[in-house]
């Protein structure tokens, strides 16, 4: 699709926060042209909008945190942002009552059923891409990922974890409503029973369980009686999140994106080392003309400063 796209009707939905364990309702409604993904809290007397670009990424470190300087913030936004992204949906307004999304199942199969109830329409303005003109690599220890230039939307995602049940496992493929919707969309999060008594401690996970996480048990096996929806549902998620985390962009980015051992840090560090290199991209149409940047109306956000706190 070549122009920008927005839900047809407004989308209500409920559940719980995954690290606050309190109930949240979100209620998405489609929004103008060049609006973006803007989050909004509910609940707060003074309404403020939270874009959802790198300028308002706060903390990465268990989930993605779009803040702004006042300590208004949205948690845990990742699931929500891969189903916006990988189907295309350009525009929208998503208020929250709380502090966190709701994680519904630990995938972003909710959102995609929502979209699907509610339908898309296409808007009268073409769609900007992010196209990537040269390599651009990050690396933190044994984790790296890169942007290349590739004429779509590719993810290469490998993880290597010691636990024999994940161990290494890679997902290579283009991104495309239908890749996302068959292969991703319903990969869910995942987390080791040894980890949870410390992250309890420390106020997260409050709301985490066998119905939203694929739980590893001491003994290196799934605890959900149900087992694993795919045999390497580890990568799938990861490549899930990378897609929202990418999204953070503001746009689509036209490229191949490669990782390994990577998670939300590592995205948000390589879509900030791409943002930041103004010879590592430009700004098109789908019909491949350059838009010129600093033209009045026509460039996104794209500043890679970070100006909410670390710590939100
Ligand atoms: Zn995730």
């Amino acid at each position: 699709m070549k122009y920008q796209t927005t839900i047809a009707d407004r989308i209500e939905l409920d559940g719980i926060g995954v690290h606050s364990g309190n109930p949240v309702s979100i209620t998405i409604t489609p929004a103008d042209p060049d609006t973006g993904i803007v989050f909004q809290r509910s609940d707060l007397d003074e309404l403020t909008d939270l874009p959802a670009t790198v300028d308002y990424v706060g903390a990465t470190d268990l989930c993605t945190v779009l803040g702004n300087p006042a300590h208004v913030c949205v948690k845990t936004i990742e699931h929500l942002m891969a189903a916006f992204s990988a189907m295309e949906i350009d525009n929208a307004i998503v208020e929250v009552d709380d502090s966190e999304l709701p994680v519904m199942d630990g995938s972003s199969l909710h959102f995609i059923e929502a979209f699907d109830q509610v339908g898309l329409i296409k808007q009268a303005r073409k769609r900007r891409y992010i196209k990537v003109k040269k390599p651009i690599r990050v690396a933190m220890g044994a984790s790296w990922a890169e942007f290349t230039p590739y004429d779509g939307r590719r993810f290469e995602v490998e993880i290597d974890f010691d636990a024999p049940i994940i161990g290494r496992q890679s997902y290579k493929n283009d991104l495309t409503p239908s890749t996302f919707r068959d292969e991703l969309s319903g990969a869910r999060t995942f987390g080791f029973m040894k980890d949870v008594e410390g992250l309890w401690a420390a106020g997260y996970a409050l709301g985490s369980s066998l119905d939203n996480s694929v739980v590893i048990g001491d003994d290196n096996t799934i605890v959900n009686p149900e087992g694993l929806r795919y045999e390497d549902e580890f990568v799938r998620h990861k490549t899930l999140d990378a897609v929202g985390d990418l999204a953070l962009s503001g746009l689509q980015i036209l490229g191949c994106y490669r990782s390994y051992r990577g998670g939300h840090k590592m995205n948000a560090m390589a879509v900030e080392a791409l943002l930041k290199d103004k010879d590592a991209y430009e700004i098109v149409t789908a019909d491949d003309t350059p838009i010129v940047q600093d033209q009045a109306g026509a460039s996104v956000s794209i500043s890679a400063a970070v100006l909410a706190p670390e710590r939100l």
